[in-house]
């Protein structure tokens, strides 16, 4: 099993590192080859997402992704600024389906903007269609309107579209991400208003046909939106266009109160994938050694479970995660009274620790 290991910009090298670690524990035969990308990259190769990089990642089995950007580069062109690393992998890569789940530790309640009864032991995934949808629909831009009651002003446009087979491979990839959890999926979208949404409620409920043991219900946005705020653990598996899946994703962390706590994954139709937590470089803290590191070792976990068909070696991330939370250990992003402040690497050994089957102790 090859994974290219491609650390990035601010925090990025010091959580990474954590998550090698992590994954050396499990004692499997994994190939890691580490390359740079984003700023690092343009640093030595001038370019964000060099050749050598982009080889790696397409040669692998999985890619394992820090972080990148920083404030410094914001004066580079466009293509050049670090950013544009992550666009083109999922590019190069095919990655059409982001998967973010949105866990809430019962340790973490606290840390939820909702009350805690609502979000104790919640556990949700968003499956967020990644490269279609009005984002990237032709034809957009800006011109004289030609018509209607504002004939002749000047406006800007875009267009929502999605083809049958987009639709089915990301309704493929929530109904059998569901199989390996509650067996629920419900469908987001907002057919009572725009023509491809209906169009996109008409696919999934064909392809759910073929998986009659997952229950599928369709809600509409706005809908949805209403109700994580109110009846998160009504949910398991959410899949939803790419502007819907990208506002209705960011809600769904924040229930969970820490972005430091947040793995994501996104995957090509051969369940290949790129994984990634899901918060940036964090220059602020970046260098510190303070940086909460389990974003990215969930993300491990989350590559051993979708693209390395290894499901036991996730959990036991998983395990080991829950258990260094139940032992009271945190960093700073999720420290609150009563429990034990520590630094990026002393999380990483604390839960290699819990692999490894060492008992770990409150200070
Ligand atoms: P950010 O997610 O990097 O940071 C937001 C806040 O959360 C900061 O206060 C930061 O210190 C904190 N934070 C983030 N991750 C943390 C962790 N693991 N542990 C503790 N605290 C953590 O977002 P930002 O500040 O808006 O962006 C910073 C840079 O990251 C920008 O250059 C941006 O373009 C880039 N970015 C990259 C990605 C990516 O690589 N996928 C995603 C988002 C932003």
């Amino acid at each position: 099993m090859k994974i290219a290991i491609l650390p990035g910009d601010g925090i990025g090298p010091e959580i990474v590192a954590e998550a090698v670690r992590v994954l050396r524990a499990l004692e499997l035969p994994l190939e890691m080859e580490t390359a740079p990308v984003g700023g690092a990259a343009y640093e030595a190769h001038g370019h964000p997402l060099p050749e050598s990089t982009l080889k790696l990642a397409q040669a692998a089995d999985a890619v394992l992704f820090g972080a990148v950007g920083d404030w410094k580069y914001d004066r580079l062109e466009r293509p050049l600024r670090p950013e544009q690393a992550i666009l083109g992998l999922r590019k190069h890569l095919g990655l059409f389906a982001n998967l973010r789940p949105a866990i809430c530790y019962p340790q973490l309640t606290h840390a939820s903007s909702l009350k805690p009864e609502l979000v104790a032991g919640l556990d949700i995934l968003i499956v967020r269609e990644l490269t279609g949808d009005i984002y990237f629909g032709q034809p957009r831009g800006r011109r004289t309107a030609p018509d209607g009651a504002f004939a002749g002003a000047p406006e800007a446009f875009d267009t929502m579209r999605y083809s049958r087979p987009e639709i089915e491979r990301i309704a493929h990839v929530a109904f059998q991400a569901a199989r390996k959890r509650g067996k629920k999926v419900t469908s987001v979208d907002k057919a009572n208003v725009l023509e491809t949404f209906q169009f996109w409620k008409d696919v999934v409920t064909e392809v759910h046909v073929q998986y009659p043991d997952v229950q599928l219900e369709h809600m509409y946005v706005d809908n949805a939106a209403m109700q994580l705020v109110k009846a998160p653990k009504a949910f398991d598996v959410i899949v939803t266009g790419n502007m819907f899946g990208d506002i209705l994703s960011d809600e769904a962390a924040m229930l969970t109160g820490s972005i430091g706590m947040l793995p994501s994954a996104s995957l090509d139709a051969n369940n290949k994938g790129l994984y990634e937590p899901s918060h940036g470089s964090a220059p602020d803290i970046a260098g510190k050694g303070v940086a909460n590191p389990l974003a990215t070792i969930l993300s491990a976990a989350m590559m051993l479970r979708y693209s390395l068909a290894q499901p036991e070696a996730a959990d036991r991330i998983e395990r080991a995660v829950q258990a260094v939370l139940a032992a009271g250990l945190r960093t700073g992003d999720i420290w609150s009274e009563g429990t034990t402040r520590v630094g990026t690497r002393e999380m990483g050994d604390a839960v290699v620790a819990a692999i490894t089957g060492k008992t770990i102790t409150k200070s």
